[in-house]
């Protein structure tokens, strides 16, 4: 049976398994392994002995329900982030800029302990604690990242517009983020990275 265009289509119910790391009901998922996050760590050589000696598991993954995507629809899901350190800087998504950068977003932390490190291409950074029952809006324009910063799996519900996409190159172009969240004793601070070259405009 197809829908007609502008039929509502069936509600959705989604249910979070912060443990499991899963999203039942959801319909896609993907996961990002050390290898593939060559060159978001700024100690090339703690990232080389890291990977030597790799397993092979995802460091995070995304599971995610896609149902209408109309400029109405919304993009509900996880990001769960395994806990993990690549020198002083610990496991975080690659993050970025939504393609249309208007778009907004919220995350609602689920499980762990976690930093949503947010940086405009203007040059305002901001990096906000996150633990269970932590929800934190992303406006847009804000380049975002997701940061483990616990010793144990940090995992958000996100909500986002279904027509946002995201603009990776931005980050990688300016050779990192502005700041990096990095272990400082038992805890974390952020500190400069000495790479960053500014977003493009
Ligand atoms: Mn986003």
């Amino acid at each position: 049976m197809t829908t007609p265009p502008g039929a509502p289509v069936p509600p959705v119910k989604l249910t979070a398994d912060p443990v499991a790391g899963r999203l039942s009901g959801s319909n896609g998922r993907y996961e990002k392994h050390l290898a593939d996050l060559n060159g978001i760590y700024r100690d090339a050589a703690a990232y080389d002995r890291l990977l030597a000696a790799d397993d092979g598991a995802p460091v995070y993954w995304v599971e995610a329900s896609e149902t209408e995507d109309g400029p109405g629809g919304l993009i509900t899901g996880i990001s769960v982030l395994e806990p993990g350190r690549v020198g002083d800087e610990f496991f975080m998504t690659r993050g970025h800029l939504h393609a249309r950068a208007d778009r907004s977003e919220v995350y609602t932390c689920l499980a762990g302990q976690g930093v949503m490190l947010l940086e405009t291409v203007d040059g305002r950074s901001e990096a906000i604690e996150m633990s269970v029952g932590d929800t934190v809006y992303v406006p847009g324009h804000w380049v975002h990242r997701s940061v483990n910063v616990g010793s144990t799996r940090f995992v958000t519900m996100f909500i986002y517009p279904a027509d946002a996409g995201q603009d990776y190159g931005l980050i990688h172009d300016a050779g990192g983020m502005k700041n990096l969240v990095v272990s400082s004793g038992d805890g974390w601070t952020t500190r400069a990275n000495t790479d960053h070259e500014g977003y493009r405009a």
